[in-house]
């Protein structure tokens, strides 16, 4: 559909598709879209999706491999010393169940297993741990890494690399602008230098945001400018899950559709970037959820950090309704190790692993 101006949504995908930057006034004019128009909306994201990565979806399962107790305010966290909240909290996870925990992963069809932990930053101590965890993990079961471990030094990056880690986690959150509305304890600043020495150590670099904490839909489009200029390789979006005892513990649930317009910002602006439909994913678009795969084209398996998400079988399912398919990933090293371990041969989507 086209406006007076004879601007369509399907003009602005063919701009994109030929490699034109989305403009701030594009931007602001996705998220400004009316509801009779978050179908051609969509539809018009599709085709950027579409061209990139088809009709595939990565799978990621996180471990939470150190909980709660940590130091910093940010406010929509479980995890925070300021936050009242009932969640388990634990000191760095052994091997035996991070080993456990990739299994898992495994079992759950997933591309890349996550790591997370909670505090500002790990101790060399911690990164030392998990990096021999990493190198077992990857010999054993060929799933791809991806670390969130808060703030990193330059040296704590290097070392994971050398551990053979893909890829770091390390959200902006939100805008430079609106950064202090929502944390006190770290700036801005410490997160892109974190970004810096991720990416100076050789390191694939995950960074998204988390919306619906107040922000103005300006700050949305600074942080997804932002991102386009990290060229960052995957963007999860979190929709805000307000958990009791958080300092934002009463904001309302967002609108699905302004999810979805969310969702079709970060793909426009960032056509060739992996795009994570993440946390929240499930109180926030509800009965729309399956929809918001024509424009992300990944998305979390199973339980998040502290939350629970629905389970697996119905995230397959979901995908299969849609007749997108799941990326099982290189588990050429887990079809080995299930033989080995007398579980059965692989899969026909193991053997012909799409890496
Ligand atoms: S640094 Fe991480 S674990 Fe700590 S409060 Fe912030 S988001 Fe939560």
């Amino acid at each position: 559909m086209a406006d007076a101006s004879g601007f369509s949504w399907n003009s602005l995908a063919n701009s994109v598709l030929a490699g034109t930057a989305v403009s701030r006034s594009e931007a602001l004019a996705i998220l400004n879209s009316p509801d009779s128009q978050i179908l051609d909306l969509l539809a018009a994201t599709y085709r950027v999706r579409q061209a990139h990565f088809g009709t595939k979806v990565h799978l990621y399962f996180l471990k939470n491999a150190k909980s709660g107790l940590c130091p910093e305010d940010c406010g929509y966290c479980s995890q925070s010393l300021v936050a009242e909240t009932d969640i388990p909290r634990y000191s760095i996870m052994s091997e035996a169940k991070l080993l456990e925990g990739a299994a898992k992963a495994v079992e759950s069809q997933a591309r890349t297993y996550c790591i997370v932990a909670s505090g500002r930053g790990p101790s060399n101590r911690e990164v030392d741990h998990l990096s021999k965890i990493v190198k077992k993990i990857k010999d054993q079961y060929g799933l791809h890494i991806c670390c969130c471990l808060g703030l990193l030094s330059a040296e704590q990056a290097q070392t994971l690399k050398g551990a053979g880690v893909d890829r770091v986690n390390h959200n902006l959150n939100t805008s430079a602008r609106f950064y202090e509305q929502i944390c006190t304890t770290h700036t801005y600043e410490d997160r892109l230098n974190t970004l810096k020495v991720v990416r100076e150590a050789g390191i694939e670099l995950c960074s998204g945001l988390v919306v619906g904490m107040g922000e103005t839909f300006d700050d949305l489009v600074d942080v997804a400018f932002q991102l386009r200029e990290l060229v960052v390789e995957s963007i999860p979006v979190n929709f805000l899950h307000a958990i009791d005892g958080t300092p934002l513990e009463a904001s309302e649930h967002l609108n699905p559709r302004d999810c979805l317009r969310a969702l079709c910002l970060f793909r426009l602006t960032n056509p060739t970037v992996e795009l994570r439909v993440s946390g929240g994913r499930e109180v926030n678009l509800r009965s729309m959820q399956a929809m918001s795969l024509y424009a992300a084209n990944s998305m979390f398996v199973s339980d998040y950090l502290t939350t629970k998400g629905q389970p697996a079988e119905e995230d397959f399912k979901m995908v299969e309704d849609l007749g997108f398919q799941i990326v099982v990933g290189d588990h050429e090293t887990a079809r080995l190790w299930r033989e080995r371990n007398g579980q059965g041969a692989a899969t026909p989507e193991e053997a012909g692993a799409i890496g």
